[in-house]
């Protein structure tokens, strides 16, 4: 079903082969002993340029530090290491040697025959419930219970939840058609077995499995059980790849069982979970079949036949069961639809309701005094663009309800949200009342402060500005000034704001660049009778339908148009072939007055030096690029007082280059800086990219960003070649969702909301149904409260118990 699946099976397999010949020539030939070092390296470049799973990252891992001395180790010493290898490779397919032994633990038991503690549990299935901790199930003892944890995996019921992360695709073939190269699952009968070991005695072991069509070859190596497991003239179902062996085309160690069993291991959908420490594949998908089977009977369905029927969805137990062992493509995009609807549904109902909480809490309505936000408007150095004023309008609006306003500004670097954001403060203060500006770090305080002042009359509007670097007596003196009334508008940092200040009278708080209300609202201005209205601030694009899921509960105004006239940011993508002439390029921006951003992936170099490491490059460039120009460094590592204070030095134009990490990322403004210079720009996601180009043209002036990047993959390269294609933050975020993965994408991971753990947030069709449903629930039953939705509102509570604590 996944090329990386195949891709990783396919390299098993073929490292099998390579060990068993190793083992034919008495592990003394260094030609292959090289050809194990030259395959675990390929098989880590494919993975570094291409999507891999963690399991597949976790086996070449072990691989690695397996086979990494092999080398150096002497015949005998080699012979036990590949048949350790051999074994584990065996047992990470669903090998018989586990069928041996689940065949054997399955009968139950005499009850006599249990340990105390397991017959408590067991014996008594009706004191468990999905609640119960994940020992309940059959199969999961304290020590899986254990790893399991690590999964975040506690109960039954997140057992139950905890899907597949893919299904490996064996269709149903004939040995006539199973022709090399395909993965098919065939229906066949097994010859005569024939088991030899190799020189150094790893078995191999051989047989002719057939149908009404003919004859295919299948070998298992290194696995000493399977001749006690196949009975000639036994009837089985095997799953595999054909491929080649020694010049003959056969399967390599298939996947089998009895025909007569319901298919767990083989067939047209193997599920396959994520490796569970101290347990194979094949085990675990062993106790998960029986789970499933068990336990689905006890999941009620939290939506009634009516809602099922009008939106088209399969029920809850059957989507559960297909959604682990599915008996169809059609019926597993079902089962998956269905789960992801439920999550999506969780959380919209979740964020509706509150909405609803939030608009019957008591707010201050502000009298809005038009005719000064007119005269601010008309006094500012630009025309305000539409969607700029369609956000002042909007703010000003809510600001005259009884009820605390929620509302996000989102615009790309440099829409001009600050403009927007003076109107609501402005509007707020001419009400009476104080307004709080937050901002992450010192510096953007300061810069806020700078440009809010110039905006502002100062006689009319009395503006502090509080930051750590002021002496004491400076921070109790403003302190003072606020609590009494006597400030209009503080701005600062969110630590000092938040920890230190009381305020008189609060009507508007407006956060900077935080992420969601989290941080604010946990604040002391919120202890306020009255809550006062929230204005945040976010230049993290997201896509439309997003944000419709991931701020469902506040509004949002998009500030989706740029001011007229500005330049968009010229972006190349290069190699290290242009390295010359970026420097000479560099050297000429810096002799018109310019300033550059250096931006590396690593602040030290890495083991195998491959990525562009800060330190060391501000060293490279400092000494034998640029020695007569002044050249900063600043990253993650450093504390927050000595990243503010190189910052501020660039600010101050005290550098010409600042070599960086992703530090610099949000915010400040340095109108100066004109070239952004962007080193294994392969490694940045595409939000990533472009809130590191939004630094420059800020100014004035033409800027650049170059994208350095030798040979990325495939989607490396259309994330690069969208930047170089394009300036809109929205459009790039519109890819960037199409791109990553589900659960990876920037604004959510940061959003504060539960983490999604079926649901991809790129299944907009999904995203659509659940937002319909919950509309259509919400509109009917307000607040869950009627006996029909009471297994949903249980739902809605539990997803919402996994959102991070604010
Ligand atoms: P951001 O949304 O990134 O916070 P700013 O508010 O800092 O953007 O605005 C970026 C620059 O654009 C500022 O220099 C500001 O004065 C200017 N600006 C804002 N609105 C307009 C406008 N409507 N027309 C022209 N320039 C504008
Ligand atoms: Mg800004």
């Amino acid at each position: 079903m996944s090329s990386t699946a195949s891709r990783s099976s396919d390299r098993a397999r073929a490292l099998e082969r390579i060990l068993a010949l190793e083992d034919e020539q008495g592990y003394e030939n260094n030609a292959v002993m090289g050809g194990i070092a030259a395959f675990l390296d390929s098989w880590g470049h494919s993975l570094q340029s291409s999507n891999s799973t963690d399991e597949e990252r976790r086996l070449l891992a072990w691989l690695n530090q397996e086979l990494g001395g092999y080398a150096a180790l002497n015949p005998a010493q080699r012979r036990l290491m590949a048949h350790r290898v051999l074994r584990k490779l065996a047992d990470d397919q669903p090998s018989s040697a586990e069928q041996q032994q689940s065949r054997r633990v399955a009968p139950q038991p005499a009850p006599a025959e249990q340990p105390p503690q397991r017959k408590a549990t067991k014996s008594r299935p009706s004191a468990t419930t999905l609640d119960s901790p994940a020992t309940a199930v059959s199969g999961i003892g304290p020590k899986l219970a254990d790893s399991l944890t690590r999964l975040d995996i506690h109960t039954v019921r997140d057992l139950l939840y905890h899907l597949p992360r893919r299904h490996d695709a064996y269709p149903h073939s004939v040995v006539r058609d199973a022709l090399l190269g395909q993965k098919v699952t065939l229906s066949v009968s097994v010859g005569e077995l024939r088991v030899n070991n190799t020189r150094q005695r790893i078995p191999i072991a051989t047989t002719l499995l057939s149908d009404d069509t003919g004859s295919i070859r299948a070998t298992w190596f290194g696995n000493r059980y399977i001749a006690r497991q196949l009975e000639p003239g036994q009837l089985i179902r095997v799953s595999g790849e054909v491929s080649e062996y020694k010049g003959q085309v056969g399967l390599q160690s298939p996947a089998w069982e009895p025909l007569e069993q319901q298919p767990i291991h083989t067939g047209e959908f193997v599920p396959v979970y994520p490796l569970t420490e101290g347990l194979t594949a094949g085990k675990f998908r062993r106790i998960m079949h029986d789970m499933v089977q068990t336990w689905v009977v006890r999941v009620h369905d939290p939506l009634t036949e009516q809602e099922r029927t009008d939106f088209g969805l399969m029920d809850l137990r059957t989507a559960l069961q297909e959604a682990h062992f599915a008996s169809s493509a059609e019926a597993l995009a079902a089962a998956r639809q269905r789960l992801c609807v439920d999550e999506f549904l969780a959380l919209q109902v979740g964020l509706l309701e509150r909405r609803r909480q939030r608009d019957q809490q008591p707010g201050r309505a502000l009298f809005i005094d038009q005719a000064r936000i007119e005269c601010y408007v008309q006094n500012l150095p630009f025309v305000l663009t539409e969607a700029q004023n369609r956000a002042v309008e909007a703010i000003l609006a809510d600001m005259a309800r009884p009820h605390p306003m929620r509302r996000m500004l989102q615009g790309d670097v440099g829409s001009g949200k600050t403009a927007v954001a003076v109107a609501a403060a402005l509007a707020a203060v001419s009400a009476g009342t104080q307004v709080a500006i937050m901002a992450p770090t010192s510096i953007l305080a300061e810069q806020h402060y700078a440009t809010i002042s110039a905006l502002l009359d100062h006689d009319e509007v009395r503006i502090e500005l509080l930051t750590g670097s002021l002496p004491e007596t400076e921070k109790q003196r403003i302190r003072d000034l606020t609590a009494s009334g006597q400030v209009d508008l503080l701005i600062g940092t969110h630590a000092l704001i938040q920890e230190s200040v009381s305020f008189a009278d609060l009507g508007l708080a407006i956060v900077d660049e935080e992420h969601r209300f989290g941080v604010a609202q946990r604040a002391r201005l919120m202890d306020a009778e009255l809550q006062p209205h929230m204005l945040q601030m976010s230049a993290t694009p997201i896509p439309r339908s997003l944000a419709m899921t991931v701020y469902g509960d506040v509004d949002v105004s998009v500030l989706d148009e740029l001011p007229a006239g500005r330049k968009p940011v010229v972006t190349a993508l290069r190699d290290s072939g242009a390295r010359d002439g970026i420097y000479q390029f560099i050297r000429k921006e810096v002799e018109c007055g310019h300033q550059v951003f250096v931006v590396c992936p690593l602040v030290e170099p890495d083991e195998d030096g491959s990525g562009v490491a800060a330190t060391s490059e501000q060293q490279r460039l400092q000494r034998d690029i640029f020695p007569d120009l002044r050249v900063g460094l600043v990253h993650g590592r450093l504390n927050a007082a000595d990243k503010e204070a190189v910052m501020a030095s660039f600010a101050a134009t005290e550098y010409d280059i600042l070599v960086a990490t992703t530090v610099i990322e949000v915010g400040i403004d340095i109108p100066n800086a004109t070239v952004m210079l962007v080193e294994n720009a392969e490694r940045f996601g595409l939000a990533q990219l472009h809130q590191l180009r939004g630094r420059v043209g800020r100014g004035t002036a033409t800027s650049y960003c170059i994208l350095m990047s030798d040979d990325p993959s495939e989607t490396s390269l259309r994330r690069l070649e969208a930047m170089v294609s394009s300036n809109d933050g929205f459009e790039l975020a519109e890819l960037d969702l199409e791109l990553r993965g589900p659960g990876d994408f920037f604004g959510v991971r940061q959003s504060g909301l539960p983490a999604l753990r079926v649901a991809d947030l790129s299944d907009m069709r999904s995203l659509e149904i659940a937002r319909q449903l919950a509309a259509q629930v919400y509109e009917t039953d307000p607040g869950l409260r009627s006996e029909e939705h009471r297994l949903l509102r249980r739902e809605v509570k539990r997803f919402w118990a996994r959102a991070p604590k604010e």
